[in-house]
């Protein structure tokens, strides 16, 4: 999912870089390969109905905050070579939040890294410093604090390096090292070592 127009990665991208390096690979050098799954129809529809609860919902759902939020905020940052779209960005006159809605029951590490890119690319384009974001369990109706730590922000860049070079050379990375994500991964049938 390249934004081919600036020549950026996008914040998915990287998602899927952390998810497994080898989706990342099928996606940016074997593009004509790519299947579209019920698992992405249903995520995308999700995020859908889900903007529109959330413009009805509460910032008390976030805890003691107050300030005026912004749905779908697009950024972009050539100097990080990335873009994006943030779910809720939440602007409290002293800070920005970035909010990420989720169709799962557990913040994952690597939704984690993707919050942080999105704090990351806040920064790079608002010139603000963002300590926190939430991710939103949609299944579960509850917002998870992130803090977007040091680790967080290193783990972001180093990801960004590592996929250029895989896009550069287009070498196939190894396979995740969680196998149990394979079994219903939708490039399962081209990785024949997992
Ligand atoms: S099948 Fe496993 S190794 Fe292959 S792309 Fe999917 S998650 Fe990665």
């Amino acid at each position: 999912m390249l934004d081919e127009a600036e020549n950026l990665f996008t914040v998915t991208d990287l998602k899927q870089y952390m998810y497994c390096p080898r989706i990342f690979y099928y996606h940016a050098c074997l593009p004509q390969i790519r299947p579209v799954t019920y698992n992405i129809h249903a995520g995308i529809n999700a995020h859908e109905v889900e903007e529109q609860r959330a413009k009805r919902r509460s910032l008390r759902m976030y805890g003691e905050i107050d300030g005026e939020r912004s749905f779908d905020v697009a950024v972009q940052a050539p100097t990080l070579g990335l873009s994006g779209h943030i779910d809720e960005v939440v602007d409290t006159g002293a800070e920005l939040i970035p909010v990420d809605y989720k169709l799962a029951n557990k913040a994952a590490f690597h939704f984690k890294v993707q919050l942080a890119a999105y704090a990351l690319l806040l920064e790079a384009t608002q010139i603000v410093i963002v300590r926190r974001g939430f991710l939103y369990l949609i299944p579960l109706r509850r917002a998870e604090e992130v803090r977007i730590t040091p680790r967080l922000r290193r783990i972001v860049r180093e990801a960004l390096e590592a996929m250029h070079l895989i896009q550069e050379t287009e070498h196939m990375p190894g396979p995740t090292e969680w196998r149990r994500r394979c079994s219903d991964c939708e490039f399962r049938r081209f990785c024949n070592d997992v």
